[in-house]
């Protein structure tokens, strides 16, 4: 019998290392998987009375996005704080006054805001209840290093006015005193986080994932790594509802404790939860230190723009190398969030200690970030067999890193990386949209140099993704054997001006054969 599905007169992105022969006309699927590549000849002709054909129009077709770096956690029903994406402190309390008109009494107002808020002594939730006195009030920072809540959430979520930190979590406090001023960094976030999150109702959970999956798909995104702030047990429970069309990896996010980090959590939750197979638990992720943009990023050196500060690490050397011995004692991926230098470095050296490369060269560690492998780091890293998870919406804040590591620094690598052979893969951990992410790779504006082609940010958005979670074998390229994820393209983004990729969109997208997404731009038989 012939194929199920072919799909021919296209621009099919194939594995391969010599970019003259990187694209082959067409593909031909039985069942969930590849069953050929080729010229449309070749694969016409495999076709038989039963097979589906699909004229690709000469798009560009790639393997499915893996987006390897993915925060969904579903918000309770809220009314939200509106403003701009970078906002000052004064739009946030006008915004915030808008809101609480429109709020009823002791419900939820919500919000985002940036660098300049996260960095302005001013923002606390004193300022915050003189707005908002009868609303419980929490804004995240987008980039997750800094949260601010009110006196009604603090009441709401169970944080005392001297709550202590938890271990790898400051509570910012008012000058002399142990009084906490709404504003949080690292595990400190967690307590209230979670308690959020667990505040939205499981059909309101299922149905925002549901709404995550309809965006994923509509770009092509098959494949999603998430590491959700929603306690994983909660989460694959929100999964199983909800049977999504794409595949979702379930990363442990835990919380800590006074003292502790909570080695328990989603412990028991087996590896292939829920009926449709699309599911995977797998992994625990920790946080050894923060960002530059707010400071808290541990470097080998003091900011140049706080004088006699270097950061700080949320989780210690001796920490490190408790989980890495947990992880072996699990037999479960490790994965650490490192930007800092001197993060990167010490946890390098705890991988040294629990048993170098003879223990750890296959395992795959993941460095989540890795803008602190300087040069003399990044062939230590590949020695240790560590792989590289790198976003590139972090590749925009140029001001920034100047202004916090000076004119010329190293941080922040992506093209060496690659060169020296560190596995290395892309992932958004901000805006899912994955051609604004291709964008930022291809032209990394706080580093030109370090820019990707469009061949490797493709590669590392899909084979890399797939090789960062051990599913190489399965997906991540469009060859023989492997699962079915297609994402066929609305314009070629190898060829396209670079301004206008992020504009991509897929015009179908296909998971183990099916077609989940279809925009009507080619004709697909029943
Ligand atoms: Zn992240």
């Amino acid at each position: 019998m012939g194929p199920d599905l072919v799909l021919l007169n296209g621009k099919v992105f194939v594995p391969g290392a010599d970019p003259a022969h990187r694209f082959a006309q067409a593909i031909a699927v039985a069942g969930d998987r590849v069953l050929a590549v080729g010229t449309s000849a070749e694969i016409a002709a495999m076709a038989d009375a039963h097979t589906r054909r699909v004229e690709l129009k000469a798009h560009v077709v790639i393997p499915g996005l893996n987006d390897a770096h993915f925060h969904h956690t579903p918000d309770p029903r809220a009314t939200r704080i509106v403003t701009s994406f970078e906002p000052t402190w004064e739009e946030v309390l006008d915004a915030l006054s808008a809101a609480v008109k429109e709020a009823s009494i002791g419900t939820w107002i919500l919000g985002t805001h940036g660098i300049q808020v996260v960095n302005d002594p001013r923002a606390t939730r004193f300022e915050l209840d003189r707005v908002a006195p009868n609303h419980p009030v929490r804004s995240n920072c987008y980039f997750g290093h800094g949260s601010l809540i009110n006196t009604k959430a603090m009441a709401a979520l169970a944080m005392s006015e001297e709550e202590p930190d938890p271990l790898g979590g400051c509570c910012e406090r008012v000058a002399n005193t142990n009084r906490i001023t709404g504003k949080l960094f690292g595990y400190a976030q967690w307590g209230p986080w979670r308690r959020l999150a667990d505040k939205a109702s499981i059909s309101e959970a299922v149905s925002d994932a549901q709404q995550l999956a309809r965006e994923a798909v509509g770009l092509g995104i098959t494949s999603m790594q998430n590491m959700s702030l929603l306690g994983s047990d909660r989460y694959v429970e929100v999964l199983k509802q909800a049977e999504l069309p794409i595949r979702v990896r379930v990363i442990r996010f835990p919380a800590t404790r006074l003292g502790a980090r909570d080695l328990n959590e989603g412990r028991r939750l087996p590896k292939h939860p829920g009926e449709t197979g699309r599911i995977t638990v797998s992994g625990t992720k920790w946080l050894l230190d923060g960002t530059p943009l707010e400071r808290r990023a541990h470097l080998r050196k003091e900011y140049r723009d706080r004088r006699g500060w270097s950061g700080q690490f949320y989780l210690p050397e001796d920490e490190m190398r408790a989980m890495l011995r947990e992880s072996l004692q699990d037999d479960g991926p490790l994965l650490v969030h490192a930007v800092g230098d001197k993060t990167a470095e010490s946890f390098l050296n705890a991988m040294d200690a629990e048993g170098g490369r003879a223990k750890w060269g296959n395992r795959r560690v993941r460095i989540e970030h890795g803008d602190g492998l300087l040069p003399d780091l990044i062939p230590r890293a590949r020695d240790l067999g560590v792989v590289v998870v790198q976003n590139p919406s972090h590749f925009v804040f140029k001001d920034i890193f100047v202004a916090r590591y000076g004119e010329k620094f190293d941080y922040v690598p992506a093209r060496s990386m690659i060169d020296a052979g560190i596995p290395f893969a892309l992932g958004s951990d901000g805006p899912m949209n994955p051609y604004l992410n291709l964008m930022f790779a291809v032209t990394h504006p706080g580093r030109p140099a370090e820019a990707l082609s469009m061949e490797q940010a493709v590669d590392a958005y899909t084979q890399g993704s797939a090789f960062a979670e051990f599913q190489e074998n399965e997906k991540g390229t469009i060859s023989p054997g492997k699962l079915a994820d297609l994402a066929v393209l609305s314009q070629d983004i190898f060829a396209a001006p670079v301004d206008s990729v992020p504009a991509t969109t897929s015009v179908l997208t296909i998971v183990g054969g099916k077609v989940v997404h279809n925009s009507e731009t080619l004709t697909v038989p029943n």
